[in-house]
């Protein structure tokens, strides 16, 4: 089988994964170290080609340089760490009885993969959430099938036809089309992995759900920061002017409003300002001269506009940006926003930064949890202790003290959304293990030509087994 890239019909997907399907039993009884072989030369290829995907990741998407360029190495990244880490996950595990009464049967549970996963991808990272989901469910043994967003196949269907040109068996293809093949997809696969709008994942759900397929979902946020008094206030003003403006805003985790500490506000205000206003805004090239590019579609510049305007109309003040020519969106800081306005509600998915000042710690928690969303959050503070308090009361799957979405680097965490950000989780220990099912392997030590609870019933036998039963799940004389 060669890679498809140009299925639309849900007949065309239908034999794509057919086709995966064939292929998957050999591809995992290639082993671990047979799988990882193959792996390793994936990630050759990908440093390899990381200049030609990065170009073709900024003609889609309008990204930076800086930004193009992260994608292929973050993939490669992944690919090593999960290498190191599957033989502790994916090895055999051996089970000690329980009971005494289990003591005669040899207990083993092992991790046998889903046949084929289907990975389904928006456009704002596609080379990186189409492949860091990819990598472990190939690793577990799954073939997969990835469909990119309609908006940015290019860069996806490169990189997929990457696989096979290293001559990798055929566990890897591409769909390609709209929301039809994404459905077609749902349909057809043993487990989704979707990345999107909330919206799309609730459909995602209901379709999975009816075809009783397991689902991971990484969906929408609205990440609060918080910005104590007590906090190295230039750092805090540094990351949450990245948090905003990183790829345009549009990150699921970029920080969509923040909440500073009165005694903090001013100070914190004056250095935002000041740095966004020294942002370079431009259309990109293959250089490192501008921070900020264009939004990727007419669709996301209507969604920031109207957030702007809404905010503006309920009294914010824009202390800088507001200003829109085309998909170019001045990095806009918002200040005197009340939950009342879109911008705090909604996700923007934009390069716009609302700013509240809050009373206390307790303020800045509760509005930061007065959200549907639940992705991640940032704390600054110097004090350990209160960012540890207001981690254990925030509603969100990742907290970053400190710092912003830190934790995407972290291949070693998992990555969760909470409420309506997600269901299931990407990276860590999940984001392989979620890709198997594990298998109990029974096998007696000893055959005697029947068991004590087998038939025929009697009142000695089945007496005695009973009695032995009870005795056993009462507890062993220590546990009493
Ligand atoms: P956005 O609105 O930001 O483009 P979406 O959640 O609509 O995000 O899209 C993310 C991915 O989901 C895209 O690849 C898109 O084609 C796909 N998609 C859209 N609708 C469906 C659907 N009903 N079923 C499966 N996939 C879909």
């Amino acid at each position: 089988m060669t890679t498809e890239t140009t299925v639309a019909s849900a007949l065309d997907v239908s034999a794509l994964v057919a086709d995966l399907r064939a292929a998957q039993p050999a591809w995992e009884s290639l082993g671990l170290e047979g799988r990882g072989y193959w792996l390793r030369r994936y990630r050759t290829w990908l440093l390899d080609h990381a200049d030609e995907l990065a170009r073709s990741l900024q003609e889609e998407t309008g990204k930076t340089w800086v930004e193009a360029n992260i994608e292929a190495p973050y993939v490669a990244d992944v690919i090593t760490y999960y290498l190191r880490r599957a033989p502790h996950l994916l090895g055999e595990r051996r089970h000690r009885a329980h009971s005494p009464l289990t003591l005669p049967k040899r207990q083993v549970e092992v991790r046998r993969p889903f046949p084929v996963v289907g990975n389904i991808t928006p456009w704002n990272f596609p080379l990186a959430l189409s492949l860091i989901d990819v990598v472990p469910a190939l690793i577990a043994g799954s073939a997969a099938v990835v469909k990119p967003s309609e908006l940015t196949p290019n860069t996806v269907r490169t990189a997929i036809d990457g696989w096979a040109a290293i001559g990798a068996p055929p566990v890897l293809a591409c769909v390609s089309g709209a929301g039809e093949s994404g459905a077609a997809v749902v349909d057809e696969v043993d487990f989704v992995q979707f990345t999107g709008s909330t919206r799309t994942g609730r459909a995602i759900a209901q379709r999975a759900g009816e075809r009783l397929v397991p689902y991971s979902l990484e969906l929408g946020g609205k990440d609060p920061l918080i910005v104590l008094a007590d906090a190295d206030i230039e750092r805090a003003a540094n990351a949450a002017v990245w948090g905003a403006f990183c790829n345009a805003g549009q990150m699921c985790t970029s920080v969509e409003r923040v909440y500073v500490e009165a005694a903090a506000y001013d100070d914190f205000l004056t250095r935002v300002v000041a740095k966004t206003r020294a942002l370079r805004v431009g259309t990109p090239g293959p250089d490192f001269n501008l921070d900020v590019g264009p939004l990727v579609s007419d669709a996301q510049v209507e969604i920031v506009s109207r957030h702007i305007a809404d905010a503006v109309d309920k009294g914010a003040r824009v202390l800088v940006g507001g200003s829109i020519s085309g998909k170019l969106v001045q990095p806009t800081v918002l200040a005197d926003v009340d939950h009342t306005m879109n911008c705090m509600r909604e996700e923007t998915f934009g390069p716009t930064m609302p700013i509240m000042k809050v009373d206390d710690l307790a303020h800045a928690v509760a509005l930061a949890n007065d959200s549907e969303y639940g992705l991640s959050a940032s704390v600054f503070t110097r004090d350990a202790r209160r960012a540890r308090e207001v981690a254990s009361r925030l509603e969100a799957g990742a907290v970053n003290v400190n710092d912003v979405f830190a934790n995407l680097f972290t291949a070693t965490l998992p990555m969760s959304g909470w409420k309506k950000s997600g269901i299931g989780a990407r990276m860590g220990d999940h984001g392989l293990l979620k890709y198997t099912r594990s298998q109990a392997v029974v096998t007696p030590r000893i055959t005697p030509r029947r068991e004590l609870q087998w038939y025929p019933y009697s009142r000695l036998r089945s007496g005695l087994m009973l009695r032995a039963l009870r005795w056993a799940a009462g507890g062993l004389p220590g546990d009493r």
